[in-house]
């Protein structure tokens, strides 16, 4: 069937009740309106049904017509005398300070370190932590961690560390096979008065749920370890690529230690993550990159280097100073989008952000995925042979839904899912021991994954094309060299 037949607003009676408002033309919730949001980007143009925003989200034309404009006449930050460094460099400070003002961090800027993506930054902290740890220490991560935020640490406790003679163990707190939820009691467990780390994700990007970063937190404040610098506690790093995207991150509450996650989840384009470290931390720890900008004015010597003031010790090098503007200016389209998608009050603005802004915008966007998310679990919990991965209730989780039908394998449903227009991912999703853990044979599965511009429509579609390929399992049933091809993991 074409994909026009199958692409049909769903009845009204479907759509959750109290929380928003079908208008028969488009979806509007709560002066959130998706319609004015989509008509800022380019895809609706196509036929695509983007839904693997788990991975990574579309950027706005506002955006990249943004990013070409400053490419036209740039220049390099803090070298040049000229004008047009003059303005990189103010601009590039903003960027910090748009940075840090989204994240409500105590010490603004000074805690803002730029890298690549989540990856490079939470390989930044294990690095720098390298040193700190003692023999006889351990550090705790999670079952349903993304390879970022487990193989480093693998690789710390197992490779490097050994080889300097330090053994530190390296404690894996397990989730309910039922509903995705961490096992806190077996957390508990793990973090003692040796526990120098503990890491985890904010939300998982296979299971959904959204971890209770407040009692976490607790437990790890108490687990009596000292720290070289007289602190008491164990460190939190918390990866947050998920929960970026889709929930208010208010870090003056959270008192979080670290926190990382990727700017190309939340519209802006590849190459730019980050990480937020508490100010005392990174001050004492040293940094991971070493060269040219981290070094304080004037203080190299053979004898003795020093370094420069915060957050600067952590940019050595030449930054990607595009790719850091433009993806602060995504933070401020974000809020414009999501409270006046008709005009722009924060993008390419001076206007200081205040956090009630950034909480009252990403507070909206987190009950829209709520109401795509629900429906998607309601709608697919329908098809014959599914199993669902996660809570059930999407107030628990991030707007993803993993899922496996018996006997068919998910890679090629995902293929053939992309026949009809819609764009899921299948594979382990980089959250490779969480396949394991639950028995997976492929360790795979395919997901949907939905950001501000989905509509309930692409849901129901989607769920559609899932239906239609259970109930017609042509080429995706699983056999033996399907089951290879599914050991393929790719980005996530
Ligand atoms: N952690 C989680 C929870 C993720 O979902 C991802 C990306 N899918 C990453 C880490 C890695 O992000 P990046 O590839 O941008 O480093």
């Amino acid at each position: 069937m074409p994909l026009r037949d199958m692409y049909r607003p769903p009845a009204a009676e479907s759509l959750v009740d109290g929380v928003g408002l079908f208008d028969g033309q488009g979806w509007i919730h709560k002066g959130m309106d998706i319609n004015a949001i989509r008509k800022r980007f380019l895809f609706p143009h196509s036929e695509r049904i983007v839904t693997n925003n788990a991975a990574t989200t579309q950027v706005p034309v506002d955006l990249l017509k943004m990013h070409v404009s400053l490419a036209r006449d740039y220049e390099n930050v803090h070298r040049g005398q000229s004008k047009a460094s003059q303005k990189m460099t103010t601009m590039l400070d903003d960027a910090y300070n748009t940075i840090a003002a989204f994240l409500n961090a105590p010490e603004g800027k000074k805690s803002i370190v730029l890298y690549r993506n989540t990856t490079e930054a939470i390989n930044s902290v294990m690095y720098s932590l390298l040193t700190e740890f003692r023999d006889g220490d351990n550090m705790v991560t999670t079952m349903m961690e993304h390879n970022s935020n487990y193989v480093p640490w693998y690789a710390m406790c197992k490779e490097i560390l050994p080889k300097f003679g330090v053994n530190v163990q390296c404690r894996i707190v397990n989730f309910s096979r039922e509903t995705g939820e961490l096992d806190l009691e077996h957390m508990a467990r793990l973090i003692d008065h040796r526990t120098k780390l503990v890491c985890c994700s904010g939300a998982s990007n296979f299971l959904g749920v959204k971890n209770p970063l407040k009692i976490i937190r607790e437990m790890t404040r108490n687990s009596g370890y000292f720290q070289p610098g007289g602190r008491r506690g164990s460190f939190l790093l918390v990866d947050a690529a998920q929960l970026m995207p889709s929930s208010p991150v208010d870090l003056k509450a959270l008192d979080l230690d670290f926190l990382a996650f990727s700017f190309h989840k939340m519209l802006a384009p590849f190459g730019i993550g980050v990480l937020y470290a508490k100010a005392s931390i990174l001050s004492s720890l040293p940094p991971f990159l070493y060269g040219g900008d981290m070094i304080a004015q004037g203080q190299v010597s053979p004898e003795k280097v020093g370094y420069n003031a915060l957050p600067w010790k952590y940019s050595a090098g030449t930054p990607n100073i595009l790719g850091a503007i433009i993806s602060a200016q995504a933070l401020r389209l974000l809020l414009d989008l999501t409270l006046s998608p008709k005009k722009h009050v924060y993008f390419a603005t001076e206007k200081p952000i205040e956090y009630w802004v950034v909480n009252a915008a990403m507070t909206r966007i987190s009950l829209y995925l709520r109401i795509l998310t629900q429906h998607a679990l309601e709608r697919l919990s329908g098809v014959p042979g599914i199993q669902i991965y996660g809570p059930k209730d999407a107030a628990k989780r991030t707007s993803l839904v993993a899922f496996n039908i018996k006997g068919i394998n998910p890679m090629s449903l995902a293929e053939e899912m992309a026949e009809y227009g819609v764009e899921a991912r299948a594979g382990c999703h980089c959250a490779t021991l969480a396949h394991h853990y639950l028995g997976l044979d492929p360790p795979a599965s395919c997901r949907l994954s939905f950001y501000i511009y989905n509509t309930i429509q692409e849901v129901d579609y989607a769920v559609r094309v899932v239906r239609r390929l259970a109930a017609r399992p042509s080429r995706c049933v699983v056999n033996a060299s399907l089951q290879q091809d599914s050991a393929v993991t790719g980005y996530d």
